[in-house]
């Protein structure tokens, strides 16, 4: 695997993206299309930058403020081999992972059968939120999704359990 992932962006330190103070990158490609997307500049497969993952990695393990990650995107599923490294690296420091994706939980289940690079991801996070975003199910209010449809899912847990486990916010 070459090291370099493509991102559109990174927040250093977002306390908007999941709980207590972050790291997130944004990943740069998604093929969703949602009708109403906050970020199509982040569509295009070949935009954004490549940057190193190594380099990503150490930056964060030096700020100890950080508890911990989060994918967003675009569509970190679109590069799941390079994000399921990243997830690997932070896991065995103790932080507590995110990731976003306009996939549903049940898509991805299916998709983990046949690609590694999925079963990996998925393996080594702890909370995704799931679910292409739905103009008609925008609601104010909502924390850490921007529709109704989209759900907040304990990925450990409903592994485990064989059933989606999903949490409130
Ligand atoms: S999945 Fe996210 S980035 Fe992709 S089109 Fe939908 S809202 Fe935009």
């Amino acid at each position: 695997m070459n090291k370099t992932i493509r991102l559109s962006g990174i927040a250093y330190e977002s306390l908007v993206n999941g709980p207590g103070m972050r790291r997130v990158f944004f990943a740069q490609g998604c093929k969703h299309n949602c009708e109403g997307c906050f970020n199509p500049e982040t569509h295009d497969f070949s935009g954004g930058e490549e940057k190193n993952i190594d380099d990503l990695i150490k930056d964060v393990l030096k700020n100890k403020m950080i508890k911990g990650i989060t994918f967003s995107g675009g569509d970190p599923l679109e590069q799941a081999d390079k994000f399921s490294y990243m997830a690997k690296a932070f896991k065995k420091s103790g932080l507590n992972i995110w990731c976003y994706t306009g996939y549903t939980f049940e898509i991805l289940l299916e998709k983990m059968k046949n690609e590694d690079s999925i079963r990996e991801l998925i393996e080594n996070i702890d909370v995704l939120v799931d679910g292409r975003f739905e103009i008609n199910n925008k609601k104010e209010g909502l924390r850490f999704r921007g529709s109704s449809n989209q759900r907040i899912i304990d990925v450990k847990e409903s592994l485990k359990q064989e059933k989606i486990s999903i949490l409130e916010y």
